[in-house]
């Protein structure tokens, strides 16, 4: 019989210091608080960077500002008079972002039934 040498024993056994790592899962719990963001900051923490903030807001030309831009412009207000929506804050959606880490957290939009609206 011939055997073929040369192939170093696969024995590779990890030696000492080596432990099998056994990681816990780090499950990115993307917690979307359904926190009530209003148009105005609100007191929270951010989920990114696990901070106490008071968030950012940014207006933004929201469907609602687009309706009532198309609602003026229906009842036949001259020219200009249909570009007020878009100088109402009032009319906008509200993103809230963090100061911190300006991440977004959320959005107040008050096209979206049932958010905000309550008490
Ligand atoms: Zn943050």
């Amino acid at each position: 019989t011939k055997r073929s040498r040369g192939y170093p024993p696969t024995s590779h056994a990890p030696g000492g210091g080596y432990a099998p790592v056994v990681t816990a899962q780090p499950t990115t719990v993307v917690v979307m608080t359904n926190q009530n963001f209003r148009d105005v900051p609100v007191n929270t923490v951010c989920q990114f960077c696990n901070q106490q903030i008071i968030t950012c807001i940014r207006f933004q030309d929201g469907l609602l500002t687009y309706l009532a831009c198309v609602g003026i412009c229906l009842i036949g207000c001259d020219l200009g008079c249909c570009l007020i929506p878009f100088c109402l804050d009032s009319c906008k959606d509200v993103v809230h972002t963090c100061p911190n880490c300006n991440h977004k957290l959320g959005k107040f939009s008050r096209t979206r039934p049932g958010t905000g609206n309550q008490n």
